[in-house]
Formats: C-alpha cells, sequence, structure tokens
C-alpha cells in the first residue's frame, strides 16, 4: 500500500496578512527542530512500515528556513527509518527570499527534486499590502536561480481576489507566470479569516463577480497554453501534476510530521497540536497528539468533497463499494438538476463538475451531501 509523508515547518520571519496555517516568528526552536522531527519520526516508525512511501513534501510555515544540510540530514534519517527507495517526488516550500545560488544547489545535492515558491503576486505594491518578505524582483530571480541550478520541476503560488492595486493586475501575473513557464501552477483565492491581520484589520473581500471573472481568466489562460487545471486551485504541464496532492485527494494515507501536522490512516484521522515548544521538548509526548475516527457518512463526505473538486470527479461504483448502493443512488439523484443545468458532467459511472463552474462547486457539494 502506498503512502504519504508531510513535514510541517512551522517557522516564518514574517506575518503575512491572509495567512490562517500553525507558524510561529520565534525562530528560538529552528535548530533543534530537524532532531525533534526524527525523534518524532522513530517513534511513529510503525505507522508507515507495511506502506511504500511515494512522497516526501515539506511545508510550512516557511521550510526554506531550514539549510540544505537539515534538509539533508533529514533525508537521509528518513531513509533509515522507512523505506525510501520508491519516492518519486520530494517537495520543498520554499520562500523566493531564501533562494539563494548557493542554496539552491544545496537542496538539489539534498534530494530536493520539486520546488513550490511562494511568489503570490509580481506587483510590489500587492505584496506589500499581503505582507510578504520578498519583492517582485526577487520572485523573479528565485525562479531564474532554480533552473540554473537544475530544477526541472517548479511550482508557483499565486493569490487571486487581493482587494488591492490597479485594474489588469491579475491579468499580468498570469502573463508573467507563463512568461517563466514554471511546470506547474497553484492559485489560490484570497480568503480572510478572522484571525489573521487581514481579519482583524477588518480588510474586505472582492465583490464576487471580480472573483469568477479572475477565476474564469485564469482557467481560460492557463488552459489555453496548455495546462491541465487538475484541481480547482492547480494547473500542470502533462506529466507534472503535483504527486503528493494527488495522492491526499486520491485518500491515499499519510503520515504528518511536526507541531500542526495532520495524519490519516484510512479511517482514521490525526494531528499534532500545534505546540511548537513542548513538541520539541518531548516529540513523542502523548498528550500532543489527538485523534478521531471518521463515520461512514463522513468518509463519504470527505470523498465528494474532495472528488468534486478534482478533474476526475468521483466514480458512483466506487461509492458503491465503499459506501453501499444507497448512498450512490442518493448522490446521482442529488446530482440530477445541475447535470441538467451542465455544472455536473455525468460521464460512464463518474460525475465531476464542469470546471468553469468549479467556483461555486461548494453550493454542488452540499446538495449532494
Ligand atoms: S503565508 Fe506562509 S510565509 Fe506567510 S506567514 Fe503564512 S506560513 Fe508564513
Amino acid at each position: 500500500m502506498e503512502s504519504l509523508l508531510y513535514i510541517h515547518v512551522p517557522f516564518c520571519q514574517r506575518l503575512c496578512g491572509y495567512c490562517d496555517f500553525y507558524k510561529t516568528m520565534s525562530l528560538r526552536h529552528l535548530p533543534d527542530y530537524p532532531q525533534a522531527l526524527l525523534t518524532e519520526a522513530e517513534h511513529r516508525r510503525e505507522e508507515l512500515s507495511d506502506t511504500t512511501l511515494s512522497t516526501i513534501y515539506f511545508g510550512g510555515g516557511t521550510p526554506s528556513l531550514l539549510t540544505p544540510e537539515a534538509i539533508g540530514g533529514l533525508l537521509d534519517g528518513f531513509g533509515n527509518i522507512w523505506d525510501t527507495s520508491q519516492v518519486g517526488e520530494i517537495t520543498l516550500e520554499a520562500n523566493p527570499d531564501d533562494l539563494t545560488a548557493e542554496r539552491l544547489e544545496g537542496y538539489r545535492r539534498a534530494g530536493i527534486n520539486r520546488l513550490s515558491i511562494g511568489i503570490q503576486s509580481f506587483d510590489d505594491e500587492q505584496l506589500r499590502f499581503m505582507n510578504r518578505r520578498h519583492d517582485a524582483a526577487a520572485a523573479r530571480r528565485a525562479i531564474e536561480e532554480a533552473r540554473s541550478a537544475g530544477f526541472d520541476n517548479i511550482s508557483i503560488d499565486l493569490i487571486y481576489g487581493v482587494p488591492c492595486g490597479k485594474d489588469g493586475i491579475w491579468q499580468r501575473n498570469i502573463e508573467e507566470a507563463l512568461s517563466l513557464n514554471p511546470e506547474h501552477i497553484s492559485a489560490y483565492h484570497l480568503t480572510i479569516e478572522e484571525k489573521t491581520l487581514f481579519g482583524k484589520r477588518g480588510v474586505q473581500p472582492v465583490a464576487e463577480e471580480q472573483s469568477e471573472e479572475q477565476f474564469l481568466l485564469l482557467h481560460r489562460r492557463l488552459t489555453e497554453a496548455g495546462y491541465d487545471h487538475y484541481e480547482i486551485s492547480n494547473f500542470a504541464r502533462e506529466g507534472r501534476r503535483s504527486q503528493h496532492n494527488s495522492g491526499y485527494w486520491r485518500g491515499v494515507p499519510y503520515l504528518g510530521l511536526g507541531p500542526g501536522a495532520h495524519s490519516f490512516g484510512g479511517t482514521r484521522r490525526s494531528w499534532n497540536l500545534p505546540l511548537v515548544a513542548r513538541y520539541v521538548a518531548d516529540p513523542t509526548d502523548p498528550t500532543l497528539r489527538e485523534s478521531e475516527e471518521l463515520t461512514p457518512t463522513e468518509q463519504a463526505e470527505e470523498y465528494l468533497m474532495v472528488g468534486l473538486r478534482t478533474r476526475e470527479g468521483i466514480d458512483l461504483e466506487v461509492m458503491e463499494q465503499r459506501f453501499g448502493s444507497e448512498r450512490a443512488l442518493y448522490t446521482l439523484l442529488q446530482a440530477k438538476p445541475y447535470i441538467t443545468s451542465g455544472a455536473v458532467i455525468n460521464e460512464g459511472s463518474r460525475l465531476r463538475c464542469d470546471a468553469e463552474h468549479w467556483l461555486v462547486s461548494d453550493a454542488v457539494i452540499s446538495d449532494l451531501f
């Protein structure tokens, strides 16, 4: 059985206005962090012992605050704990500011073969508004340096629906992204959560029509340029889909290391509490981990929610096998009005949302629950 490994690196040098991930600005625990991760990995060795690890993903936070030596040490350490010989994709999320030529070469040598660079925008005014650490020139330079260091699998993150800047910025961001020819683009709509800096400052979201317009522009322009729009927020050149995230969407079990990281074992979800100081003091402390067993209804809802955001959609035959014929039939009946309106496409036993309707897929999904 296949499995995935996720490592959360919860350190950031600056807080982005929209961010609601678990992170800390204190770098006090950064030097001890790799050893704590290896201790947790060793402690949880059994959870992956009967599986074939296929991807490793360093996410954050800002994993590029870890040196190449630290990343290399972690990958070697994981290789001593589990069989990593079948691992294909090893991703590092990185902030453009951290990606010097020297670091990039070090990461390549350490074994990283995919970079996910948090560009967000190529407009300095928007970057300042979001309180990002880099400017547009640093974003361009990071991609060029990554190419020079030999990375041939680069993903960039962009954010749309940003209530700042002149008309046409989103279109320029898309064109600039295309001119850099990354293998993969993730584009997320800005959300404003209460506890974030934006939430506290009362930043208002853009109008719905603008969101839709920007999403459609993104979809049309990127698909025209040959990218596969394979999930609501993700676009890839042929053969360059994110193997790690695709694994999540297929329901592959994963182990998450580090405070705030989540794990999934098929029907059971667990998570580490977001408490970095206690984690570094004792990563094996059982009171730092919580878990829950998913009911069959929750599993079916998860399958629908994740599947309908992907290009492949859901398979009613799989639903029938996993959750019973009644549940599969109910889903089909609930989907009928959307099939009639064209928002949902029914091909054989599969149901999928039409890509142009993905932005409103939440409404479809909740009606199928
Ligand atoms: S968006 Fe990323 S870099 Fe910015 S604060 Fe959040 S985790 Fe840190």
